[in-house]
């Protein structure tokens, strides 16, 4: 099934991230989480595909894992920046062998010293959605910005280029995590006001320590509002009330999403299970009103 005929149901979607594991000595532990994960009912997991080497490999083995055995609808991302276009094909075709129908196009990162553009890779996202197309039938999603991608420094710029790559057949878009809700809403009247009609699945990130908080800012460059560096301030030095904290956080950025009528959300669960049925535990009457 493909993601975009789930998303026009008439009702809300929770979905989760997980990522592969580095080496393949990590594979059970990660395969473990998503097992737990699946058991919450989302409406689909996503995989991210690291820069190369294992974790690239894993992403296809796990996605099948869930839409196998799980009977779990999956997203495999695929990015296109740190492998030729050669490479990018030979990955889709596996996709295509494999059955999974939905795919996240990604440009991912520039990998430091590598030179580019460079004639043998694809350079934006859009072009890789290009590229999937012409391969088969497969839903498309594709990462938006509310806070505008890091290397763009014109919003308006950022949001006419998303524009471009959701015309070249995405079926719905992913956000980056962000913070302040209110960002998110204005985001999404601009890309409306630009024309841009598919569903919007905010990414909603639960910040349980002040390591990951600082490793998310550094990734994302996002922007933590007061309230949020209030409750890091207080209560950052101790894990247990950190991981209290930044799921009631995540839990009150997505009731303020659904009452203002969000349907669809997307949670960074970064494999663990644990958060992830925590969150769903407070919302558990909300998802059903
Ligand atoms: C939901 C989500 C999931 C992600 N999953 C992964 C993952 O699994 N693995 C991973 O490595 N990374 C992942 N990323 C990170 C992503 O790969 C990076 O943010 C990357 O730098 C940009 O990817 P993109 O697909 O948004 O690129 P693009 O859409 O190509 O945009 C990249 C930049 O180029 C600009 N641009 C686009 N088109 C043009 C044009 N025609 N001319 C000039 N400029 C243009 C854009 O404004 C932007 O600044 C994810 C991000 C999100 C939001």
């Amino acid at each position: 099934m493909k993601i975009i005929d789930r998303l026009k149901e008439d009702k809300i979607h929770i979905s989760f991230e997980v990522f592969p594991p580095k080496t393949d000595e990590g594979y059970d532990k990660v395969v473990r989480a998503v097992d737990e994960i699946s058991r919450l009912d989302p409406a689909f997991i996503s995989v991210t595909y690291g820069a190369g080497g294992g974790t690239s490999r894993n992403t296809a083995k796990i996605a099948s894992h869930i839409k196998d055995d799980l009977g779990v609808l999956s997203l495999a991302h695929l990015t296109c920046a740190s492998s030729t276009k050669e490479e990018v094909r030979t990955v889709i075709g596996n996709l295509e062998k494999l059955g999974i129908e939905n795919i996240l196009a990604l440009r991912g990162d520039i990998p430091e010293g590598m030179k580019f553009p460079d004639a043998d890779r694809f350079r934006y996202a859009y072009e890789l959605v290009e590229e999937i197309k012409k391969h088969g039938d497969f839903c498309i999603g594709a990462a938006c910005y509310p806070e505008g991608h890091v290397e763009n420094e014109h919003k308006a710029d950022d949001i006419r280029y998303l524009k471009q790559k959701v015309d070249c057949g995405v079926d719905f878009l992913t956000t980056q995590m962000f913070f302040d809700n209110d960002i998110h809403y204005n985001f999404l009247y601009r890309i409306r006001e630009a024309g841009i009609s598919v569903p919007v699945l905010p990414g909603i990130m639960p910040i349980t320590s002040a390591a990951q908080m600082k490793k998310s800012q550094q990734l994302s460059g996002t922007v933590f509002p007061r309230r949020f560096l209030a409750i890091l301030d207080r209560f950052g030095s101790s894990p247990a009330a950190m991981r209290q904290a930044g799921i009631a956080y995540a839990t009150d950025q997505i009731i303020d999403l659904l009452a203002n009528g969000v349907k669809n959300i997307h949670i960074y669960s970064m494999n663990k299970p644990d958060i992830a049925a925590a969150i769903m535990e407070n919302l558990s009457e909300i998802i059903k009103a």
